[in-house]
């Protein structure tokens, strides 16, 4: 299927087989298509809202995966390899509400502004995305609309639950981008305004763990034209905040994501402490 006529031609479903009422879509079709958002500790009113954007690999089934080859979607550029493991780790410990989305970033990338360069890749890390090619307006519409714009309500939402003092956004990078430098950095921190957390992230875990490599701003920068999360949500809210970077190759096994989950508590928990109040209430 063509991805530009995108949406329209899905197969009829097999009536032969009919299945419970919850798995049948709009019009008794098929549909196994996951909710985009989803939560974790929904009603906790700590002042910590995390998010994790890349946590999920699901593609829509009408975009027949996008076109990709087997494998591309558990690759880095599909989503964020250990994110969600690491963001659950980390909600658990704090008691924090969490956000994940569940699809893939190919689909749509919720951290990036709808219409932007990078919102709808055509190429990521060298790898043309057969399914992005061309995309008229309706298709990317009917993208925002099922998977970006509910995620950026539930983002809404849950700064409307409870009173949050700061928001942390959970992601991952990869050591080494296709024909790109060797990235040094375990973790970084990324920010526009509040540098002043980033340095406290820095500075806790460096206490702890002096032998990893830490940085503020790498391996990205927050940029306006291509982040959403920092930019839309945190900064306006006046809040402390970072966009969390761990390596991919840190959180192979349960004992790192231990070991980050806890390192992050503590830089989290000594964020919190030097704030006493809401910046900017
Ligand atoms: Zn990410």
């Amino acid at each position: 299927m063509s991805a530009a006529t995108g949406m329209a031609d899905e197969p009829a479903p097999d009536r032969g087989h009919p299945l419970p009422a919850g798995m049948r879509g709009q019009g008794g079709r098929l549909d196994d298509d996951p909710p985009p958002v989803e939560w974790l500790n929904p009603d906790s009113a700590s002042p910590v809202l995390l998010l994790c954007e890349h946590a999920g690999q699901a593609i829509p089934a009408q975009l027949a995966g996008l076109g990709l080859s087997e494998g591309v979607i558990d690759l880095h550029i599909g989503w964020d390899i250990g994110a969600e493991r690491l963001a659950r780790s980390l909600a658990v410990t704090l008691g924090a509400p969490l956000i994940l989305q569940r699809y893939s970033r190919l689909v749509i990338d919720c951290n990036r502004p709808p219409g932007s360069a990078g919102s709808i890749p055509e190429v990521s890390d060298h790898v043309a995305i057969p399914g992005n090619q061309r995309l008229g307006p309706e298709a990317r519409a009917q993208r925002k609309a099922r998977i970006f714009d509910p995620l950026d309500a539930a983002i809404a939402e849950g700064f409307a639950r409870a009173p949050r003092r700061a928001a942390f956004s959970v992601h991952t990078y990869t050591r080494q981008m296709h024909r790109g430098e060797r990235r040094r950095w375990d973790a970084g921190f990324l920010c526009r305004r509040d540098l002043g957390a980033a340095r406290i992230f820095v500075e806790t875990i460096a206490r702890a763990r002096p032998d990893l490599t830490l940085a503020v701003n790498q391996p990205y920068r927050i940029e306006e034209s291509g982040d959403w999360f920092i930019p839309r949500h945190a900064e306006p809210r006046g809040l402390r905040h970072s966009l969390i970077e761990v390596c991919n190759d840190q959180l192979q096994t349960e004992a790192q994501v231990a070991l980050w989950s806890g390192l992050l508590a503590r830089a989290i928990d000594a964020v919190l402490r030097a704030t006493p109040g809401a910046l900017g209430r």
